[in-house]
């Protein structure tokens, strides 16, 4: 059933990936948009790695062709142990996973947004929402909308006083752009005790002399536990200087239900629409704004095939976060890895990104080399 809202005046909170992507797909199909961000410069400060699919890749389009910093076909696991750093597994992706600059991709996208009449307001925090007065209170003023888009990020400041959705449960992702005197050539994973069950860490090369190096953490030392990671990491390899710290929160609650209502209407981090396993954000995100831009008509949603959509991607998130119990249970990712191990699996061969699908295992009738083979 197409409910038509009537929809034209259109107020999007927060110009980080997910505002801005909604506000293109609302802007061309000829509603009246305003972002709203409280910080001075798009983009920034960054907080993202930037690492996604081919899929996410192939979504964006035009938008992202410039901005693909590196491209790989396979990462390594590094395990941290008292003896020192070693690597004990591949992973494999049959399509490459790219690195791309969120920083540049959304200044691309806020100009193409103003240049189809979207206006953006940048120094503008938003305060307060009165969904049953369509009202909104920033700090220029108060403003009406006939539909708002709720894309604040992880803080969910507003989601939780609007009490929408759970907000509950954070990790903390802490990252630093760093010059070294030699980059690795692939991405590496790294776990360790010393990072708890939940945590993991991640070198990512930018080129031969910079790296992203980060990880997820639920601990309070986050900060300390990054510098310790470098050491660690280029222990034997590498020297290395720290050039600039970022990073942010990541939700860890179960994707949010109530996305859209009727005058609202909740987008990315801000419905914790997060893979619990892997934390990326970017692939959902763009699973949900695809959902509402084949939803749009006539200047409203048609509220139930946006929902159709969107509930597929709950269902698959709430299995990432199944998956993840299972990951704890097992005592954590270092834990999985020493199993992993232990089994002389070296390989895994990964069918799908973003769903983190491994292939199937071969039968074992015709496995005659060894066991860590895999077949696609
Ligand atoms: C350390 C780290 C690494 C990550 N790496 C990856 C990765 O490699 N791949 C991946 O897929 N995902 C990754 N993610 C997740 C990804 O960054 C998020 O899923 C994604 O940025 C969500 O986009 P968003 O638009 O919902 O939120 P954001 O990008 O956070 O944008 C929210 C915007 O809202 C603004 N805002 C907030 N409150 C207000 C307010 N009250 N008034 C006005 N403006 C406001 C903020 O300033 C910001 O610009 C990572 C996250 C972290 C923390």
């Amino acid at each position: 059933m197409v409910r038509d809202m009537g929809l034209r005046k259109v107020l999007v909170v927060g110009a980080g990936l997910g505002g801005l992507l909604t506000s293109y797909v609302m802007v061309r199909r000829g509603f009246d948009v305003e972002l709203l961000e409280e910080h001075d410069v798009i983009g920034l400060p960054r907080h993202c790695s930037g690492l996604v699919s081919d899929y996410v890749v192939g979504f964006l389009g035009g938008f992202v062709k410039e901005h693909i910093t590196n491209r790989f076909s396979e990462y390594v696991v590094k395990v941290v142990e008292d003896v020192g750093i070693r690597e004990v597994l591949t992973l494999t992706f049959r399509k490459p996973v790219y690195l791309i600059d969120r920083v540049g991709i959304e200044k691309s996208l806020c100009e193409v947004v103003t240049s189809l009449g979207g206006r953006v307001s940048t120094r503008t925090v938003v305060t307060n929402i009165d969904l049953s007065r369509n009202l909104l209170r920033s700090s220029k003023g108060t403003h009406d909308y006939d539909l708002v888009v709720i894309s604040e990020g992880a803080g969910r400041r507003l989601i939780k006083s609007l009490n929408l959705c759970r907000v509950r449960e954070y990790a903390l992702g802490p990252q630093a752009l760093l010059k070294t005197s030699r980059s690795p050539e692939k991405v590496e994973v790294v776990v360790g005790s010393f990072l708890g069950p939940d945590g993991f860490g991640w070198v990512i090369p930018i080129d031969e002399k910079h790296v992203i190096l980060g990880l997820v953490t639920t601990s309070k030392r986050a900060a300390l536990l990054l510098k310790y990671l470098a050491k660690k990491v280029f222990s034997t390899t590498s020297n290395y200087v720290f050039k600039e710290f970022f990073g942010g929160l990541i939700p860890m609650d179960k994707p949010c239900e109530n996305v859209v209502g009727e005058n609202y209407l909740i987008v990315g981090d801000a419905a914790s629409l997060i893979k619990p396993v892997s934390r990326g954000g970017i692939y959902s995100l763009v699973e949900e704004v695809g959902a509402l831009r084949d939803s749009l008509y006539k200047g409203s949603i048609n509220q139930d095939l946006m929902l159709s959509r969107y509930r597929k991607l709950v269902a698959f998130l709430k299995t990432q976060h199944s998956v993840h119990e299972v990951i704890l249970g097992v005592g954590g990712y270092y834990k999985l890895v020493k199993s992993f191990t232990k089994l002389g699996l070296s390989e895994v061969r990964l069918l799908d990104y973003d769903k983190l699908i491994p292939c199937s295992p071969q039968p074992l009738l015709s496995v005659v080399e060894s066991t860590t083979r895999w077949v696609c």
